[in-house]
């Protein structure tokens, strides 16, 4: 038991006036992915700890064992280093509070300690029906699952009781005693105070037949004992809070303040699904996201600033972060801003780290020897996710298969007759010019332009549409023909001559 020891020994840096250092804690459960939902807990976490100059802790809540998914962990210490939320103290980072898992934070006895002493107090007590008895118990459903009422039998055992079971190692476990009387009032930062009826308060179970504690035990002890100021977490522990408020009144703690946050729903307005996969933390980056980008949307998943901004780094998050500007009505995951919004970010990447990110993309789409980095350039400030590019760039390859009505512009005044003449007269001219770079290739159909009275887009939509065979394309006719070079683009012109003439 020296770590029990250790840890209630600790100074603590509060109460009695002294503002204490803002505390706050990521505890994610390893079950799988990191969801879009988890990452904002972290993130708001993060933000009101370096908001304040405090601290940001992680703890592995890993006492459901039968939940627990091989790798999770990993996944959680990749995602918080890759989204720049780095924790000053955490498994991997002793500050002081360790262990900073709970199946190790077991082995220290803290959490039966804790069991017992609110056994004395008459807050707790063993509990020793067995499963047949318990599902003889009415049940209620509540939200959406069926919950069997305690209906206290095991309260009314004498101690001689309890203890002779004790003795003959009777499985049991332990339970929380609510008052059937009376009130319990809990505070959140966001919904106010909500006040339940505390007859309505199921006696839960704080420690499992196992041994473990619930998580609706430990992390009671845990923020307590972490000294923890802040708990942002999802609505859905909202309706259990006023439990944990018993239990910190039990103990006579004072509890941490309380973020909840809204839930967040896809388009349809339905709950993300945690394990659906859809919107996990590298399920986004797989989808050609950057990093910045999803940390900055998911920032914006429930919270706004002051002014109508959208784009902040993270420094700029720790800055302006307030948490009572969280909404509390549930907010939705909009595909089309995440869009937006990587796109703002992509063009205001340096371009090396740009090209970096954008050369895969371009390798696997494009195989004939071009210059990637000028495709790279053009296309820089067009697209929203980097698997855009395929689409944009694939005329580079190969030219495709198109309508000559594409050669019909109104705006441009021209039409298929016109754009055979300009092919047809400007193909000498390109055939004749050796330098293919850009600035060159401009001169030669700007002075073709001059000569034939004619405005600029009779000439260059033919020639764009000819070489690209695209409406649209990330650069003009001369930026395609420099980066296609002499004997592809005169092909291609050929080609619409050709087509043209049919
Ligand atoms: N382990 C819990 C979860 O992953 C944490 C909830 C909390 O932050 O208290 O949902």
């Amino acid at each position: 038991l020296r770590g029990i020891h250790k840890l209630d020994m600790r100074k603590r840096p509060r109460r009695n006036g002294v503002k204490m250092k803002i505390r706050t804690r990521y505890a994610p459960s390893p079950t799988g992915k990191m969801h879009v939902g988890n990452l904002r807990s972290a993130l708001y976490e993060f933000l009101i700890a370096k908001h304040e100059g405090g601290d940001f802790m992680l703890r592995i809540e890993d006492t459901d064992q039968g939940r627990y998914v091989e790798g999770a962990t990993e996944i959680i210490y990749r995602t918080l280093e890759k989204a720049g939320l780095k924790h000053d103290e955490g498994p991997d980072k002793d500050g002081g509070y360790g262990p900073y898992v709970q199946s190790e934070r077991i082995k220290t006895g803290i959490y039966m300690k804790y069991a017992r002493e609110l056994i004395e107090k008459g807050e707790a007590y063993y509990c020793f029906c067995d499963k047949e008895r318990l599902s003889s118990l009415k049940t209620e459903v509540v939200e959406g699952k069926e919950i069997t009422i305690y209906d206290k039998h095991c309260l009314s055992l004498s101690k001689e009781e309890v203890e002779a079971n004790l003795a003959a190692g009777k499985p049991y476990v332990i339970r929380q005693n609510n008052p059937a009387e009376g009130t319990t009032t809990f505070h959140d930062e966001l919904y106010g105070d909500i006040t339940v009826e505390n007859a309505e308060l199921d006696d839960m179970i704080l420690i499992k037949s196992d041994g473990f504690p619930t998580y609706n035990f430990a992390n009671v002890v845990d923020d307590h004992t972490m000294d923890i100021t802040h708990v942002v977490r999802g609505n859905e522990y909202l309706s259990s809070s006023p439990k944990y408020t018993r239990l910190y009144e039990a103990f006579g703690w004072e509890p941490p303040k309380y973020v909840h946050l809204p839930l967040v729903t896809d388009e349809n307005h339905k709950k993300l699904a945690k394990r659906g996969g859809s919107a996990s933390f590298e399920d986004l980056l797989e989808q050609g996201f950057v990093t910045e980008a999803i940390v900055n949307f998911i920032a914006l998943l429930g919270w706004s600033p002051e002014s109508n901004r959208e784009i902040f780094t993270l420094d700029e998050l720790i800055r302006e972060f307030d948490y009572h500007r969280i909404s509390k009505s549930p907010t939705v995951f909009d595909l089309v801003k995440l869009r937006w919004m990587n796109g703002e970010y992509i063009k205001g990447m340096d371009f090396d780290t740009y090209y970096e990110m954008a050369e895969p993309y371009l390798k696997k789409t494009l195989s004939r020897e071009l210059d990637l980095k000028k495709i790279a350039a053009m296309v820089k400030t067009r697209i929203e996710v980097f698997p855009d590019i395929a689409e944009m760039v694939d005329f580079f390859e190969e030219l495709p298969e198109y309508d000559t009505a594409m050669y019909t512009h109104k705006k441009m005044k021209t039409n298929e007759q016109s754009s055979l003449e300009v092919l047809t007269e400007v193909l000498p001219l390109l055939e004749a010019q050796e330098d293919y770079s850009n600035d060159a290739l401009y001169a030669v159909l700007a002075g073709y332009v001059e000569k034939k009275g004619c405005k600029n887009g009779y000439v260059m939509w033919p020639v764009r549409t000819a070489v690209s065979g695209r409406q649209t394309t990330p650069a003009g006719a001369t930026e395609i023909m420099e980066v296609l070079g002499k004997e592809e683009s005169l092909k291609r012109i050929r080609k619409g001559i050709a087509l043209l003439n049919k």
